[in-house]
């Protein structure tokens, strides 16, 4: 993965969504530098160029289904929304989501569902996704999220330590996985049944 965005769709998604408004009232001075920032409950939003960078990794054409796994201030879902069919998001931080469903029905972002629950069981219901992405990192890639992507699909997702993990792009194809390990990231703790223990 290149630091520089070039897929002109991803940049218009990134100059329509608000994201002031997906940050704390005494952040918002700061949304737009390319850093992350608090949203709340020990987590944080991506920073900018980590979000169009993981966006642009799924190459998305506006017909596809996709699963994003920690919803946190629903700015990345917003992102998604406006690239592909449907975004389907899951959180397991109840505040959270609520405030992430605030902002898609103020803002009219219709095509995203949000539940709560441990995203490394994915979503089964509306499976499979042409596309995942996790936003936050775990030790592993959770085999649910495996088993749910579709054939042909593609999934990014932190993999490692605590403090620092590899971006892994996993592809399904004709029944095969391929994962390949892109660039180093910071993300908070994936946290649940295939992820960290609390
Ligand atoms: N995509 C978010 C980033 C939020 S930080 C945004 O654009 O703001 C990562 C989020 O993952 C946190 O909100 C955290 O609560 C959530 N998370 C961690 N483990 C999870 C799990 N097992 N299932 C669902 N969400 C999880």
């Amino acid at each position: 993965m290149t630091r520089g965005i070039s897929d002109p769709n991803v940049l218009q998604a990134m100059a329509e969504v608000p994201r002031h408004l997906f940050v704390d009232t005494a952040q918002q001075a700061s949304a737009y530098g390319d850093h992350p920032l608090p949203i709340g409950g020990d987590q944080t939003i991506s920073q900018p160029l980590v979000v169009a960078a993981m966006t642009q990794v799924l190459q998305l054409t506006g017909s596809e289904k996709v699963l994003e796994i920690g919803t946190g201030s629903g700015y990345q879902a917003a992102i998604l929304s406006r690239l592909c069919e449907k975004v389907y998001t899951v959180e397991r931080i109840n505040s959270l989501l609520a405030g992430a469903r605030k902002l898609f029905d103020k803002l009219h972002y219709y095509n995203i569902l949000a539940r709560l629950d441990d995203g490394t069981m994915g979503w089964q219901e509306y499976a499979p996704y042409d596309a995942i992405i996790v936003t936050a990192g775990g030790p592993e890639i959770p085999g649910p999220l495996i088993d749910q992507l579709a054939d042909p699909g593609r999934m990014v997702i932190p993999v490692g330590d605590r403090e620092v993990q590899e971006l892994h792009y996993v592809q399904k194809m004709d029944g095969e996985v391929i994962i390949d390990k892109l660039e180093s990231v910071r993300f908070v703790s994936l946290i649940g049944e295939h992820g960290w223990n609390g």
